[in-house]
């Protein structure tokens, strides 16, 4: 059985996503973002054998650095945006000093690429390339849970005014990727609640 769950984490209430297979104590890290006290608390007992980020903005990966030397797990990002752990320019920090330090963590151990197929936790894990909020965002897909990042969200999509951001693209991602999923696919947004692309596809204003 897959367990899964999300904490919000940080000054942009970021989703943060353990999934658990309960069976064998091991799991994975969805985007875990900053200020991770309690999503660290939860996974004391558990061997994470990935951190997968769907992109690598600052909210999301806030919280890699602190987990990865904690638990020696290594860290999935596309290779779009390998440089960016490691500049607080682009990974946002520096831009958002209201809100963040300036964040830097070491590059990530595995490049993504759009048509991966990764087996954690014993499960498949299907990556999309969903680029348009970033350049590369990607969408994972185990099953019927779909995590999103930042590109669609409940009555919402991706802003794309940041860098390497782009209004076609995200609406392409959308259509041509996200709504060729069946209805009953259940979405788990990098922000807000979770929703169903049956839901999206019906009653999104921007799509
Ligand atoms: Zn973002
Ligand atoms: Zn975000």
């Amino acid at each position: 059985m897959l367990k899964i769950d999300s904490y919000s984490l940080g000054p942009l209430q970021t989703n943060a996503y353990l999934l658990t297979n309960e069976e064998t104590g091991k799991a994975i890290i969805i985007d875990p973002g900053m200020n991770p006290g309690a999503l660290i608390k939860k996974i004391e007992n558990l061997e994470i054998e990935a951190i997968l980020l769907t992109h690598a903005h600052f909210d999301h990966m806030g919280g890699v650095d602190e987990i990865r030397k904690l638990k020696g797990c290594p860290v999935y990002l596309h290779d779009l945006e390998s440089d960016w752990l490691t500049s607080p320019k682009l990974n946002g920090s520096l831009m958002w000093s209201q809100v963040s330090q300036p964040l830097s963590t070491d590059p990530a151990e595995y490049d993504l690429a759009g048509g991966q197929q990764l087996d954690l936790i014993g499960h498949q894990f299907a990556c999309y390339h969903t680029p348009g909020h970033s350049p590369g965002s990607v969408s994972f897909l185990c099953g019927d849970h779909l995590f999103s990042g930042d590109v669609l969200f409940k009555l919402g999509v991706g802003r794309t005014d940041l860098h390497g951001g782009r209004e076609r693209d995200l609406f392409d991602s959308i259509h041509n990727t996200l709504f060729t999923f069946k209805d009953e696919v259940k979405v788990y947004p990098g922000h807000g609640p979770r929703t169903t692309i049956g839901y999206e596809r019906s009653n999104n204003p921007y799509v």
